[in-house]
């Protein structure tokens, strides 16, 4: 069976076409810049490696065709027929209350993505796009929705209802939803699996470590706390977001700086984060490099992050009766899997509860292993994510 994995955003689009006998991925690309100057597609299959194509894309179903096109090429694609593809899973960011794991997609479906869209206008919107164009492609093949945040409709609501009035929850769906549910969801069974467990029995922290961040308690390998809110803004300081802020800064800001609420909306998401404390960079390795250089705001973003990180963890252990309970603390993405400095700067902040690095362990970078000492309170492990496949896997399961 082979399933076509969509993820599209405001202005870009990722898919994998995966061959589910082997999980071997038979194609995959990026096309960024959709409805802006410049739109380019990269397409890259095992075999034939990269074809870069440079043409203007209005919006995603013109992306979605070039994609189609490329996927068949003669001399660049990966199989001969459209026909060849099964099913489509296609992540979808927002599925509130409605969704609390990946479903088939119907007309019912597509109105609770619509009415969702409040909760995350820039998301959902290119994901129906990307539905909609794929179902006039593929007629045959299977269309399945996967939500980021399916995987946390387990928590309790001791952990997902805001100290506000309690009528905007019930008016207006406010609460933490949380989300990266797909890659949280991933390494809880790779890490059970790991760990001679049944998902149903692992207890965990799960760490994803990108761009974006979020921590979240896993119980009996469901979700029951996370760090990211109502949107992905909450929780840990990120490239370009804040992340907890108290809430008066947004008009102290407004007042101070004589901003509208959505240039300070922009500064909060865009300009924040490690970015704005640093003054360097969104992107870790740079700010890695800046700090060894000695640039002292540099040092300062990466501590900030890092004692984020470890205080999260530490009010996830407050969930678990015994330390003894809880079978591992994850590290995953593109921080997470890679950053060795980052592990260990983490760990040594979590020394207080008996959690112990093994430093040659951790020398290691996008593999699955077990990074603690045998002595650790808690088993810390690197596990890489793979959304994809988790798509891929939900969707031929839905699909058959
Ligand atoms: P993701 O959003 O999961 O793709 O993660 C992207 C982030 O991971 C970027 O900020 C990268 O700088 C960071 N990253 C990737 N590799 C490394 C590495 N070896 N050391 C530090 N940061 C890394």
């Amino acid at each position: 069976m082979n399933i076509l994995v969509i993820n599209c955003g405001s202005s870009s689009l990722k898919y994998q076409l995966i061959n589910m006998k082997d999980e071997s991925i038979l194609a995959k690309g990026l096309v960024e810049r959709i409805g802006i100057e410049g739109s380019v597609v990269k397409h890259k299959t095992p075999q034939k490696g990269e074809h870069i194509i440079k043409e203007p894309l209005k919006d995603h179903k013109a992306a979605l065709k070039i994609v189609m096109s490329s996927l068949v090429d003669k001399e660049y694609g990966a199989i001969s027929s459209l026909d060849e593809i099964d099913a489509v899973g296609h992540r979808v960011v927002h599925g509130g209350e409605d969704f609390a794991q990946s479903v088939p997609i119907d007309e019912k479906v597509m109105e609770a993505i619509d009415r969702n869209i409040d909760l995350a206008p820039l998301h959902n919107p290119p994901n129906i796009m990307g539905i909609e164009a794929c179902k006039n492609l593929l007629p045959k093949a299977k269309q399945v929705a996967v939500f980021d945040t399916a995987f946390h409709q387990t928590m309790p609501s001791v952990n997902y209802i805001y100290a506000l009035p309690y009528e905007e929850y019930e008016k207006h769906k406010i609460r933490r939803y949380g989300f990266h549910g797909t890659s949280h969801k991933y390494v809880t069974e790779r890490a059970a699996s790991i760990l001679g467990k049944n998902v149903d029995e692992v207890n965990l922290i799960t760490c994803h470590l990108g761009n974006g961040s979020s921590i979240t308690a896993v119980k009996g390998g469901k979700s029951i706390d996370t760090s990211m809110g109502l949107t992905p803004l909450e929780g840990l300081p990120m490239g370009t977001r804040t992340g907890n802020i108290d809430p008066a800064i947004i008009k102290f800001l407004m007042d101070k700086e004589n901003l509208s609420i959505d240039e300070v909306n922009e500064i909060i998401n865009k300009k924040s984060g490690v970015l704005g404390i640093s003054g360097v960079s969104s992107d870790f390795r740079d700010i890695e490099n800046a700090a060894e250089k000695g640039n002292e705001r540099a040092k300062l973003a990466l501590d900030i992050f890092e004692s984020s990180v470890a205080k999260f963890v530490a009010s996830y252990l407050t969930e678990f009766d015994n330390i003894s309970d809880i079978d591992g603390i994850v590290f995953t993405a593109g921080l997470g899997e890679n950053a060795k400095t980052t592990r260990a700067n983490v760990a040594k902040k979590l020394s207080v509860f008996g959690i112990k690095i093994d430093e040659n362990a951790n020398d290691v970078r996008g593999k699955e292993r077990i990074i603690s000492s045998e002595d650790s309170t808690i088993p810390l492990l690197t596990i890489p994510t793979n959304e994809e496949l988790m798509i891929a896997k939900d969707t031929m399961r839905l699909a058959k």
